[in-house]
């Protein structure tokens, strides 16, 4: 077993972590951090917990510690689910420190010796970590995966852009309230309502599902060259986010030929057989009326997309839309991270 800690073990994707790691063949959850109100208390005292499942056993006398990597003892992966301020600063300490780091947070996505993977997508980009240790002289390593509404989006668009070719896409969100933390949208604001704006939400779908689909070279990623536009909207649903996707191809396509590339696709995951991948990660449901949040946001034990009204714009030149729906805290975050490390601890 390996020996893993998660920083920002109280938090919505905290727990997460904490219920997807409860019963783990490889992974065993010996840390706890979050911030110095919670340091010191049992982690059952620490934490507000919000899932349906019950704080593992294993986990409720764990006594949280600061996010200070002295204070992480005898760890090999820790998963990082802090806020991206925190972020910045703790997990290069980690790193430096000798632990590998599977982060969720925004801070370092975006660093170019820094890998942002999804395994189904870009598992090469892995590569990036010797140049990292070598370039900051770091015995451990952070990689990262994306934010919760691109990991969705580029899972359906690798295998299309791969046997199509991509134009442009236009994506416009409405994203469930756990994704922006426990204290992130006042119920005053949500109920009876929907929020047009999620702060560098945008901007991050833009340019993470670029960097995802580049080119990697042995040294460094060339960003893909297409248009991507979002809109991403904040709705009253608790988990689960969902996309309205319109895309441009370069070459002509049925509709079926995008069904059969949609099933067919399967990545290193699925071929490792490692024990967070979903079987299938595209799942396509042929209901006029699905995917729905409530009732998809599962599929796959939350690490699958759910696409559904597959079908041409006749409004785009080469048009397609569809709409997906992707767990945000699962297949969006922790089980993103999870499925990073246990790649890494295969692969590496
Ligand atoms: P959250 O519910 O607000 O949890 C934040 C966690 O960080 C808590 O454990 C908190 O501990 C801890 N923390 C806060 N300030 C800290 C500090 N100064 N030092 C150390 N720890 C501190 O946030 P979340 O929704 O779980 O998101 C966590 C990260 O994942 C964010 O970077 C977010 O952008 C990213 N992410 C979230 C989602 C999602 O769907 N929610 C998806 C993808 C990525 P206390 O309890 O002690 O305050």
């Amino acid at each position: 077993m390996v020996n893993v800690g998660i920083l920002g073990a109280t938090g919505m994707v905290g727990q997460r972590f904490i219920e997807l790691l409860a019963n783990h063949p490889d992974f065993e959850v010996t840390a706890l951090t979050a911030s110095t109100r919670s340091a010191g208390k049992r982690y059952e005292d620490a934490v507000t917990w919000n899932l349906e499942s019950k704080i593992p056993e294993s986990i409720k006398d764990i006594t949280v510690v600061e996010t200070d990597p002295q204070q992480v003892k005898d760890v090999e992966i820790v998963f990082s689910a802090l806020p991206s301020e925190n972020a910045a600063v703790a997990e290069p300490k980690f790193a430096k420190a000798g632990m590998k780091v599977a982060s969720n947070a925004s801070a370092m996505r975006m660093e170019p010796d820094v890998p942002l993977v999804v395994p189904e997508v870009n598992p090469e980009h892995l590569d990036l970590i010797e140049i990292q240790q070598k370039k900051r002289g770091w015995d451990g390593f952070i990689v990262t995966n994306p934010n919760c509404s691109t990991i969705a989006l580029v899972m359906t668009l690798k295998p299309l852009y791969d046997q199509f070719n991509i134009k442009r896409v236009y994506v416009s969100t409405m994203q469930a309230v756990s994704g922006a933390g426990y204290n992130g949208v006042p119920s005053m604001a949500i109920v009876d309502n929907l929020v047009p704006f999620i702060g560098e939400e945008e901007e991050k779908m833009e340019t993470e599902t670029l960097h995802l689909l580049g080119d990697f070279d042995g040294e460094s990623v060339t960003d893909a060259n297409f248009g991507v536009s979002t809109s991403c909207h904040r709705v009253a649903v608790l988990d689960g986010h969902t996309e309205a996707v319109f895309i441009e191809m370069q070459n002509d396509f049925e509709v079926d030929d995008v069904k059969q590339s949609f099933s067919d696709f399967k990545g290193l995951p699925q071929k490792l057989n490692l024990h967070s991948a979903p079987k299938n990660p595209v799942v396509i449901r042929e209901e006029e009326n699905r995917p729905q949040p409530r009732m998809d946001r599962m599929e796959g034990n939350g690490m699958a997309v759910s696409v559904g009204r597959i079908r041409k714009d006749d409004v785009f030149d080469k048009g397609l839309k569809y709409i997906l729906v992707g767990h945000n805290t699962i297949r969006g975050a922790a089980g993103a991270s999870i499925l990073n490390a246990e790649l890494i601890n295969e692969i590496m």
